[in-house]
């Protein structure tokens, strides 16, 4: 049995007391039997940081450097976001894969970097539209999966969280059904055994993402292979974040 992961990506959004305010209002709730991480701004790390102390909730990040440190400005180490006291990192966001254009090969390098500094890579994949209409979806899950973790040590699979994350459904409203993201889930989950081996692929949880929230959160996790969730727009309300962590315990019940 996997524990559920749940993150919530808080994007470009939130002031600083907004983002304390929010971080204070997580801590607050009581999480049962799942694991949940904020990834608030950069910016705001520290200051979320210290709104959960003490709570169960990790303090996430939503992109790093490949880089260990040097001559790269602008950029934020693994190792400076583990000073801070984030202990999971989003590495191939759609956003990051598309907007800005990172390759997978280096998101292959960003997640090592992640791995090597002791965090959790939260490994981001998924396809477009256009690749979803020509058939072509596993192949682009198992293309990001393959570059991602080909050579990656088998002691780091334990911090490692795949997030499936169909770019049709970021933010738009539209959600995989719960039919699709199983079977994207299931190849995925094939690839990775393939690579790592049948006991790491066993263990490794495979979350969904793509306007996840309340109203469907239970149907997609009532699926086998959907070990929990990567939600956006909806983790910016602590209640609406909670309540979708909590659908994890009705979809197993
Ligand atoms: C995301 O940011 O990873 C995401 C899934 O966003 P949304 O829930 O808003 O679709």
């Amino acid at each position: 049995m996997r524990r559920p992961f749940f993150g919530g990506n808080w994007k470009m959004n939130t002031t600083r007391a907004e983002a304390a305010e929010l971080g204070r209002a997580v801590a607050r709730d009581a999480f049962s039997g799942v694991d949940v991480a904020v990834f608030p701004p950069f910016v705001w790390l520290n200051a979320v940081g210290d709104a959960l102390a003490g709570s169960p909730v990790a303090l996430g990040a939503q992109d790093c450097s490949q880089h260990q440190n040097g001559a790269h400005t602008g950029e934020v180490s693994a190792s400076m976001l583990a000073e801070l006291g984030v202990a999971a990192v989003l590495v191939g966001h759609s956003e990051r894969r598309h907007d800005v254009g990172e390759p997978d090969d280096l998101v292959r390098a960003k997640l090592a970097a992640v791995l090597d500094a002791g965090l959790t890579g939260v490994l981001c994949i998924g396809e477009t539209l256009e690749q979803r209409e020509a058939g072509q979806t596993d192949a682009v899950n198992e293309r990001q999966l393959r570059s991602a973790l080909d050579g990656l040590p088998g002691a780091a699979a334990d911090r490692l969280v795949i997030a499936y994350e169909p770019v049709w459904a970021i933010g738009t409203g539209r959600t995989a059904s719960p039919a699709d993201a199983q079977a994207a889930h299931a190849a995925a989950r094939g690839v990775i055994a393939g690579v790592l081996g049948g006991g790491a692929a066993d263990a490794m949880r495979i979350i969904y993402g793509g306007s996840m929230k309340a109203a469907n959160a239970a149907a997609l996790l009532a699926e086998p292979d959907v070990d929990g969730g990567l939600v956006g727009g909806a983790s910016l309300a602590a209640a609406d974040f909670a309540e979708i962590t909590r659908s994890a315990a009705t979809a197993n019940a």
